[in-house]
């Protein structure tokens, strides 16, 4: 083990003030592979005082739209030509295949691109007033931002946050997850050498209480969060003693309907990517699957054969499209789902638990609308089938869930698939696809699966304290 991940603080890449470190371990061979600097109280401190100072003193909020763009563009490209060396440390850090995680890399690289245009093509409002005067809104940077990330798409969720963050002229303070800290490192020395000034762009290391000491600390005004609904409620509790507002991006239990009228090789498609890529390790997972009466054998058959085919094993090797759970952690809250299948009434199709860290690619059937299964979010390659009759009957199911982020549904009939969208209850629903998303549009979850919504103008309003200001045009007194 020889590589070492510190903190980056001003433009620095450092030890923790008292020298602690934590390993980070690679899940396929189930070693460390990496030691990286554990945040305490100096630390975040440090980091804390160096956003704040280069919000209040430094250019960076004070740059004009264009010229923020042209640095971002440049940061953005920076990480297209860094693709490998990024994508290396999400895939040693939790065993996604290197083809997707080039696949996030990319996608990271193209949310800066896009909120750094963003924010140049975005325009206020204007309001004419009867009284003489008019009204227009402004969009001031909010200030120092805290970003929390999870591990599941270590760099992509970090970089949705901080493009936006950046884009607006805030300055952050991120803290990636434990289990995937190296990827963070890279990212911000990236920003820096593309020009985003020292102190714009820190990141500080730890777990869960590193991160209670960012969120709980006056010195910030924002928080945007990505994870665990209990969490969630942890850093929403931390936020309201400060009244700082939120964004919280938390779980998921997605509905995929199949009406028995859908396109079925593209529907058996799409079922595979929503449950088993990234080892099903997807907030908007789809993770219980509604198949019609009429199709439901014929759709299981197609499923268990394209699921069986998926090419499980060394994530770093050529053509492996299914790697292993991110940590041992997580292996054994998802094998213990697993392992309890029977027991709760259920029948494994296909899959069950693997060597190693795996999990394979599992499709339960006959389990009872109860199980533990079926209702919580297990967060890997598991997938619980269920029949159904009728329109209104799936619509009842699906919505049956404390989460609301995202529901898939498949028809070739017009007219129902924006009746059913309408009456989802999910943040997104996707019609006849899975995970296709638009910068502009909101995105966000409803109930448990979070509070608010980012994207587009979605991303300004968090990330700015929008402002009115009133002019008087012609010399008369409003109330006249
Ligand atoms: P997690 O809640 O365990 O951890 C997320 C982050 O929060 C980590 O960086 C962790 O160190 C930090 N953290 C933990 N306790 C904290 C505290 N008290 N104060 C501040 N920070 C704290 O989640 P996870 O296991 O990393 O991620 C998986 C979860 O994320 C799943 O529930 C998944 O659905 C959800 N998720 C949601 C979305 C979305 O867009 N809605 C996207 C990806 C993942």
């Amino acid at each position: 083990m020889t590589e070492f991940f510190g903190h980056f603080v001003n433009g620095e890449e450092i030890e923790s003030a008292d020298g602690q470190r934590f390993e980070t371990v690679n899940p396929y061979t189930e070693q460390p592979w990496a030691e990286v600097a554990l945040g305490g109280k100096a630390d975040t401190d440090k980091a804390l005082q160096a956003a704040r100072d280069a919000f209040d003193h430094g250019p960076w909020p004070r740059l004009g739209p264009q010229e923020r763009q042209r640095i971002l563009r440049r940061f953005s490209d920076l990480m297209v030509e860094h693709a490998a060396d990024l994508a290396r440390l999400d895939t040693l850090d939790m065993g996604k295949p290197t083809p997707q995680a080039i696949a996030d890399v990319e996608r990271s690289a193209w949310n800066i691109r896009f909120f750094a245009d963003h924010q140049v093509l975005s325009t206020g409002d204007q309001y004419p007033m009867d009284s003489g005067h008019h009204a227009y809104s402004l969009y001031q940077p909010a200030g120092v931002v805290v970003a929390i990330a999870p591990w599941n798409f270590p760099l992509m969720m970090e970089s949705w946050k901080v493009a936006p963050a950046l884009a607006w002229g805030n300055t952050v303070v991120l803290k990636p997850s434990e289990f995937t800290p190296t990827s963070a490192v890279l990212f911000a020395k990236l920003a820096l050498q593309a020009g985003v000034p020292a102190g714009v762009f820190n990141v500080v290391h730890g777990a869960g209480a590193t991160g209670a000491l960012l969120t709980s600390d006056p010195r910030i005004d924002r928080i945007t969060f990505t994870g665990e609904s209990s969490t969630g409620k942890a850093i929403q509790t931390a936020a309201a003693k400060n009244l700082l507002p939120v964004s919280l991006e938390l779980g998921g239990k997605g509905a995929n309907i199949v009406f028995d009228d859908a396109e079925l090789e593209n529907a058996t498609d799409w079922a595979v990517q929503a449950i088993f890529r990234n080892a099903g390790q997807v907030c908007l997972a789809g993770s219980r699957l509604f198949l019609q009466r009429g199709i439901y054998d014929k759709f299981l058959e197609l499923f268990k054969a394209k699921a069986e085919a998926l090419k499980i094993g060394d994530p770093q090797a050529e053509g492996t499209e299914f790697g292993p759970l991110s940590s041992q952690t997580h292996y054994k809250k998802v094998a213990g789902y697993v392992s309890t299948v029977e027991a709760e009434g259920g029948r494994i199709l296909t899959g069950g638990i693997g060597q190693g860290l795996f999990v394979k690619p599992t499709i339960i059937v006959d389990l009872p609308l109860t199980a533990s299964q079926y209702r919580q979010e297990i967060f890997g390659p598991v997938v619980v089938v269920n029949p159904f009759d009728s329109e209104e009957e799936v619509v009842r199911l699906a919505n049956d869930t404390p989460y609301g982020l995202n529901a898939m549904l498949f028809t070739e009939n017009l007219s129902r698939a924006h009746r059913v969208a309408a009456d989802l209850k999910a943040g997104t629903v996707w019609v006849n696809c899975f995970f296709i998303r638009d910068l502009r549009a909101p995105f966000g979850g409803i109930g448990a699966s979070g509070i608010g919504r980012e994207g587009g103008n979605f991303s300004r309003e968090f990330f700015t304290e929008p402002k009115a200001v009133v002019m008087q045009i012609n010399r008369r007194p409003s109330w006249e």
